[in-house]
């Protein structure tokens, strides 16, 4: 697989990522019956892990988005772009989903935002986690896939804009 004129190779196969979204999706009906719940996903990456983690849900949500940026090509700026977060969350259970933590600087930046905001709660769900690229400590409730420190695409992650839309997930190659 070619994108831009770097090669990817297959990393995370679809039924893999549908398995791990499922139980994660199963302790969250766990904990949150009963109680307000809202899902605020992180764009762009994430947009696919939302999709599929609510069609999971047996219990009501309400579902926002923030968008956020940091990379560019395949290397974090380290500075986060953040748009306003939608005033929804006031008075609910929020439940942050972001496609992928790497340096925790955008998770860093958007508790930071949620703490000033009268939430109940806040949990992290993350499909994959880099440890150790981690710059700042952050706290993850829910992970599908602890990954080692390569670039990955597809499943929502781009690269350059490009392999969002794949099924799998695939890591650079020669990493
Ligand atoms: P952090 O703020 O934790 O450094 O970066 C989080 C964001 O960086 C993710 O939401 C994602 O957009 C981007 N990112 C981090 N690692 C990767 C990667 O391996 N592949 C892609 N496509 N994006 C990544």
């Amino acid at each position: 697989m070619i994108i831009h004129s770097k090669k990817f190779v297959p990393y995370l196969l679809e039924a893999d990522i549908q398995q791990a979204i499922q139980t994660i999706a199963q302790q969250i009906n766990q904990t949150y019956t009963g109680k307000p719940l809202y899902i605020l996903g992180v764009l762009n990456g994430a947009f696919r892990l939302v999709a599929d983690l609510v069609r999971y849900l047996d219990l009501p949500a309400e579902v926002g988005f923030v968008r956020a940026s940091s990379y560019q090509g395949t290397d974090t700026t380290g500075e986060v772009q953040l748009m306003p977060l939608p005033t929804e969350m006031a008075g609910k259970h929020v439940l942050i989903v972001e496609d992928i933590i790497d340096t925790g600087l955008t998770l860093e930046r958007l508790l930071g935002e949620i703490q000033k905001m009268q939430v109940l709660s806040c949990e992290i769900v993350a499909l994959l986690s880099k440890p150790s690229k981690l710059r700042v400590p952050v706290q993850v409730k829910y992970i599908g896939f602890e990954i080692p420190d390569h670039f990955v695409v597809g499943y929502g992650l781009d690269y350059d804009g490009l392999g969002r839309e794949m099924n799998d997930i695939y890591q650079i190659a020669n990493a």
